[in-house]
């Protein structure tokens, strides 16, 4: 394995968040390192139109938007490089970056590698993802369901929410969980169930998507866990929401993470990791907002953060 030159900021993602640190330290004249991963683009690039990232008052596609912040990111002379980072040496300075290939040498890394929704796993759900039916994001496709039945699943307060959300667009909203209960805290809940639109199918897992043949989600076939009887809900979508898998793996250790396994920021910071020069910016750590805006806006926070960094030690 060879060493490279000591890089001074490496961006790991290239979703909204590592794409935007890019354009800042490119700007910055750092001139950036961004290593892609298996998802070049991030989740913005499995959603079909984007309606509320400022800036389009018509909507833009979502791999368009990210093809948008990758041009602007290479005019100023970012690098992109397809590697998976494997695991990282914190423990000295330069940070070593250790991928399959090569090891990375960084004065300082921003790490923006996402998260991936949990998926259910059942037959047409993969075939039907991403624009045909099946979705993470209601904030996302919510209204390309007006007027129609849509399906939630999940029992947790996103399940809760995004059912809420969905309640401005569709008929009707089957909240699907697989318990009596909601997971979600009970302010939440509560208002769910009062909702008349939305319909609780309690003790119900999801057997099958239909519609795989016609490319387009025709409904969803369920099955009571308690009397095993099997029914199908009349919907045209259905919004997965059975929790996100952080990114944060090959990072933690060293990095701190929470019980969920998100980077846990230092207190008063939103991007500061608990290893000096090191950074954490979009969905791999926020799992509130979950939005291309905001993580856009931790990459920009990281970017200037990592500058400060480099300037502030620039004799080291
Ligand atoms: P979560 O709390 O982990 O809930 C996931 C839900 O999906 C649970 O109800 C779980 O069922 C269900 N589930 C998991 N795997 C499943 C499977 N294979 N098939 C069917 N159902 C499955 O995830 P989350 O709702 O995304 O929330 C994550 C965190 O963000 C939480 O801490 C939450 O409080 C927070 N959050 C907060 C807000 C807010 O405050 N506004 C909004 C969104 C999220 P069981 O209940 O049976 O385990």
């Amino acid at each position: 394995m060879s060493n490279s030159s000591v890089e001074n900021v490496v961006i790991i993602g290239t979703g909204c968040a590592g794409l935007t640190a890019a354009i800042y330290t490119a700007r910055a004249n750092l001139n950036p390192l961004v290593l892609e991963g298996p998802l070049p683009g991030g989740q913005l690039t499995t959603t079909s139109e984007v309606e509320n990232f400022p800036g389009f008052p018509h909507g833009v596609d979502g791999f368009q938007l990210t093809q948008n912040m990758r041009e602007q990111a290479t005019r100023f002379g970012t690098r992109f490089e397809q590697t998976l980072v494997e695991r990282v040496d914190f423990t000295s300075m330069p940070r070593q970056l250790i991928c399959s290939d090569r090891v990375i040498l960084a004065k300082t890394v921003i790490i923006a590698t996402g998260a991936s929704p949990r998926l259910t796993g059942i037959p047409g759900e993969k075939e039907l993802y991403g624009g045909k039916g099946v979705t993470t994001c209601a904030t996302c496709d919510g209204a390309f369901y007006r007027k129609m039945e849509v399906a939630v699943l999940g029992g947790g307060d996103s399940a809760a929410e995004e059912a809420m959300f969905l309640t401005r667009f569709a008929s009707k909203v089957y909240l699907v969980h697989r318990r009596d209960t909601l997971r979600a805290s009970k302010i939440m809940a509560d208002r769910a169930a009062a909702h008349e639109k939305i319909q609780m199918v309690w003790d119900s897992v999801p057997v099958e998507v239909l519609g795989v043949k016609d490319g387009a989600v025709s409904g969803l076939k369920v099955k009571n866990v308690k009397t095993g009887a099997e029914s199908v809900l009349p919907v045209k979508g259905i919004f997965v929401a059975i929790g996100h898998i952080p990114n944060t793996g090959s990072f933690a250790p060293p990095l701190e993470v929470d019980e969920g396994g998100y980077f846990k920021p230092q207190a008063g910071s939103q991007v500061q990791t608990n290893v000096p020069g090191v950074y954490v910016a979009g969905d791999c750590s926020d799992h509130i907002y979950r939005q291309a805006i905001t993580a856009a806006g931790m990459g920009c926070q990281a970017a200037i953060e990592a500058e400060r960094w480099l300037a502030e030690h620039h004799h080291e």
